[in-house]
């Protein structure tokens, strides 16, 4: 690729890790958006996984995947929802994946004969990747993992700083996040960590074209001028990032501190002409105008870290929303419901609707199909996603088709599979098998898939389409020889696979709102285009709430 138009900001972090380069990433991609400009963000990510998607949520957080079947680091989940560009698998590049191409390369003999080298064959392919796949977008935003001075980033760090030297200021600009943290006993916001960080970046190379400072207070101009002094940069390049009580307030919030206008006067673009952020305020708008409250539960594995659960609870919001309500999500720990007995009318006792989540492993799955249950026999709404759907069809093979074995192949042998592994699908590429014994990583049913909706149902009032596509992330499906029995008593498969193989969704006509989708609606929610089945789950849980 040579396109010398396209102009590349490369984000990096330093001090601390979780700083929000993701979320500053997002929004600088939606303040260029705001003024018209293209854009495309990536992450490059240090770690010698091939992908996120073998990687523990209680470590990593969520997996986020793209339309194009990738299992991707969270981030790019904030890059869509802020953005709108749909995130694809070459947004998203480790160290493992680097690794193995480079290694792949070397087996064939593509090489001749050379001995490989971090410099230049491991930087080489990283850059090849970070030019790969670019059409006509005016901005690509690459975010490095990981904190500077890391160890594992350094061929990330190398690769940009080669690309910096050989595109040149016109076409690079590098950005880097930093923490001043607020020494209580001083009363000070110290910059020496900043200094440092960027010492560091100096040292490999690179000198930081802006610095965004993640900051509790407003930052006094004099400290502005010493990190400028000391950094190498004019004061105006000394961006203040305040703490903001939204991450939808990031953007605008940005937008005041001058973030785009610097990035466009580094690129000597056009300063004057404003961006329009009529999206984000309407949403700040609602936000702060939205009135009364609904509670949601969430019933799952891993409750006590919410970067598990990112996507979904954005989506919830976003439900929130389309709705004008705020949302408090509860939290709840399906192993605490595993005991039948409990007084579960105390334990929901303020739940408006309740969510059981994607998942995996048998663990605390009796308690999600006790917490179903309970929202199936009390009607309230509920939603249940992925695994979530699969355990509300086991509950209702159980407590309704009187099927007492009925489990999910996944927790074991079992006599009657409702829930049993997929070995064989349709993709637009071919058919895709796979056994029990096949390796974990990329092998699920991933991306996305068309689904086809049910006339006078439910789902379809709520999409307003016939065929849907939402993407998929599991390697078990509801068993489709049941659905006879299922819809005579009272469950309808509402969404089927076009070849109407696969059970994709249910719903329960006699039940105010409780539908299972074998997909992850919440990955395509954005915050000023919220997905209509949140939308419409909130829209019920509200009126649940009312009923109260
Ligand atoms: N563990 C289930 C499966 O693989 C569900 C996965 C999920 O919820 N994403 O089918």
């Amino acid at each position: 690729m040579k396109n010398t138009s396209v102009k590349f900001i490369f984000i990096t972090g330093g001090v601390v890790s979780s700083l929000g380069k993701g979320l500053a990433s997002a929004s600088l991609g939606a303040l260029l958006q705001a003024r018209g400009y293209s854009i495309k963000l990536r992450k490059l990510d240090p770690y010698l996984n091939i992908d996120p998607g073998t990687m523990s949520p209680y470590q990593h957080g969520e997996c986020y995947v793209t339309d194009d079947g990738a299992e991707t680091d969270l981030d790019l989940g904030h890059y869509e929802r802020f953005t709108g560009v749909p995130a694809k698998k070459s947004d998203n590049i480790t160290t493992g994946k680097i690794y193995s191409n480079v290694i792949a390369k070397e087996r064939k003999g593509d090489y001749l004969g050379a001995t490989i080298q971090v410099i230049p064959h491991v930087t080489d392919s990283i850059k090849e990747y970070i030019l790969s796949d670019i059409n006509h977008e005016d901005f690509v935003l690459c975010e490095i993992g990981g904190t500077v001075g890391d160890i594992e980033s350094l061929p990330f760090i190398e690769a940009i700083r080669q690309l910096g030297n050989e595109l040149g200021l016109t076409q690079t600009c590098f950005l880097h996040v930093t923490l001043l943290p607020f020494i209580k006993t001083a009363g000070e916001l110290k910059t020496k960590p900043t200094q440092h960080s960027v010492k560091e970046l100096q040292g490999m190379g690179i000198q930081p074209d802006i610095l965004l400072c993640r900051t509790e207070d407003a930052i006094p101009e004099e400290q502005k001028s010493k990190i400028a002094l000391f950094c190498n940069l004019k004061t105006e390049r000394v961006i203040e990032a305040l703490d903001s009580s939204s991450i939808y307030e990031v953007p605008i919030s940005y937008h005041k501190q001058g973030l785009d206008y610097q990035v466009c006067k580094h690129f000597q673009l056009d300063v004057l002409k404003k961006p329009n952020l009529r999206r984000w305020n309407k949403i700040n708008k609602i936000q702060k105008s939205s009135e009364g409250n609904v509670n949601i539960g969430i019933v799952g594995k891993y409750t006590s870290m919410i970067d598990a659960y990112k996507s979904l609870i954005e989506a919830i919001n976003h439900g929130g929303l389309a709705n004008n309500i705020k949302i408090s999500v509860k939290w709840i720990d399906s192993e605490e419901l595993e005991n039948q007995n409990q007084n579960f009318n105390n334990l929901f006792k303020d739940i408006n609707g309740i969510i059981v989540p994607g998942g995996f492993g048998q663990r605390g799955s009796e308690g999600k199909i006790n917490a179903i249950n309970f929202a199936r026999t009390k009607k309230i709404p509920f939603l249940g996603i992925c695994f979530g759907m699969q355990m509300a069809v086991i509950e209702f093979a159980r407590n309704v088709l009187d099927l007492k074995d009925a489990s999910s192949s996944e927790f074991g042998k079992t006599k009657q599979p409702l829930v049993g592994l997929l070995t064989e699908w349709q993709t637009d590429k071919g058919v895709e098998k796979r056994n029990k014994d096949s390796n974990l990583g990329g092998t699920m049913r991933l991306g996305a898939y068309d689904c086809k909706l049910s006339e006078n149902s439910l789902i379809k009032s709520i999409y307003k389409k016939k065929i849907i596509s939402e993407r998929h992330r599991h390697r078990y499906e509801v068993n489709n020889k049941y659905i006879l029995d299922f819809k005579k008593n009272g469950l309808m498969f509402s969404g089927m696979s076009p070849d109407n193989s696969l059970p994709e969704i249910f719903e329960i006509p006699s039940h105010p709102w409780f539908i299972g989708v074998q997909f992850h609606p919440e990955l395509k929610s954005k915050p000023f285009d919220p997905h209509p089945l949140f939308s419409s789950f909130i829209e019920a849980s509200l009126k649940k709430s009312r009923l109260l």
